[in-house]
């Protein structure tokens, strides 16, 4: 097999030692002779991964003591119902930036009062809106830090009149985060953490208990708080494969290194979009993502859209058509994706160049 370079959206690339451990787990579990899929969750050995994970995380991410981390299934989709089953009582706003953000709302609306208190639609979500009012009286506003799709990201921690909410799914571990700015923040593993399965919520546990509509259990946080994401059955595998993935990142240094990392990778590849004459960024500059890089055949060129596609596949490039809602190209450099992947990318774009001018 020659090397190909993973530039998928999600689920995403993991760094191969997280994939050789998974393996080794798979076949023998911490030495007990039992696969990780088959061991009880109730055992001393499966109790110590969870601790150890939530540890990870609070560690990671500098998690504040009065936050708990849990790890839920249903994905980033079903936490956009857990958010407003839990917090929304009166009345809850939405920065709607795009795709997710909006479904995030629309499911909120399902529940309550909810409203987009801005929206980037008019331009196809390209960039971030900025300077509307939030009202002091709400409570919570969401937001999505980072748009997978359309490639913008919110790369600052908002001070916030009201408890502020935030859809990190594929942002979160890239850069470091003031937890102490959000009442929780939540998003699936599959984009940066670990495989899909497993959903994260970082909760500050007094911004719970305020809604007065009865929660089912499995969708009250407080249960899965007090259970230690134990009340039943845990995705164990993915678990397990997020906790390596945090291993691996502690291990090269953590959040703060890999922003340098992931900086390098998304500067290298905006700027061969901006030199290059055949391509250009969908993306605001001010607000692009330095996870998701969205472009497209610059005007006069879209003719090549198709056999660019072909001529970087042929190279090893993976997973770089664009979403349907943008077209053109997403690169998707989350944090295993590595310098050399991009420089491969770019190398690339450069002879694609030459051979059409
Ligand atoms: C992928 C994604 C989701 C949806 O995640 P699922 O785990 O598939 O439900 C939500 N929000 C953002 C920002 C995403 O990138």
């Amino acid at each position: 097999m020659s090397k190909v370079h993973v530039f998928n959206a999600g689920p995403c690339l993991l760094p191969e030692v997280v994939i050789e451990h998974a393996r080794e787990a798979l076949l023998d579990f911490k030495g007990t002779g039992v696969s990780l899929i088959s061991i009880s969750h109730r055992t001393k050995e499966w109790e110590a991964v969870m601790d150890e994970t939530r540890a990870l995380w609070r560690e990671l991410l500098n998690i504040p003591e009065e936050y708990e981390t849990v790890f839920l299934g249903g994905g980033a989709s079903l936490q956009f119902l857990y958010v407003a089953m839990n917090y929304l009582e009166h009345k809850a706003a939405y920065l709607d930036t795009g795709v997710w953000a909006h479904k995030a709302l629309k499911e909120a609306q399902g529940i309550g009062e909810a409203y987009a208190i801005a929206c980037s639609a008019d331009k196809n979500y390209s960039y971030i809106p900025k300077g509307y009012d939030v009202p002091k009286d709400l409570d919570y506003l969401h937001i999505t830090t980072n748009n997978t799709i359309y490639g913008t990201e919110i790369k600052e921690d908002y001070d916030c009149p009201v408890p502020l909410i935030a859809d990190m799914s594929s942002d979160i571990l890239s850069r470091k985060v003031d937890v102490s700015k959000y009442a929780m923040i939540y998003g699936g593993a599959q984009k940066n953490a670990g495989p899909a399965g497993v959903a994260f919520a970082i909760i500050r546990k007094d911004s719970l208990g305020k809604v007065s509509r009865y929660l089912p259990t499995m969708l009250d946080y407080r249960v899965h708080i007090d259970k230690g994401s134990m009340f039943n059955t845990p995705p164990v595998f993915s678990i397990y494969v997020m906790n390596e993935t945090l291993k691996w990142l502690k291990g090269i240094g953590g959040v703060e290194a890999i922003h340098a990392i992931n900086e390098r990778k998304a500067a290298t590849l905006y700027g061969e979009i901006d030199r290059n004459s055949l391509f250009t960024g969908t993306a605001v500059k001010e607000d692009r993502s330095i996870m998701n890089i969205c472009f497209v055949m610059a005007p006069g060129y879209e003719a090549l859209q198709d056999e660019f596609l072909a001529f970087a596949k042929e190279r090893g490039m993976i997973g770089i058509k664009g979403h349907r809602s943008v077209g053109g190209f997403r690169a998707s450099v989350y944090n295993a994706c590595t310098q050399e992947d991009v420089e491969a990318l770019v190398a690339a774009m450069q002879e694609f160049e030459k051979i059409k001018k």
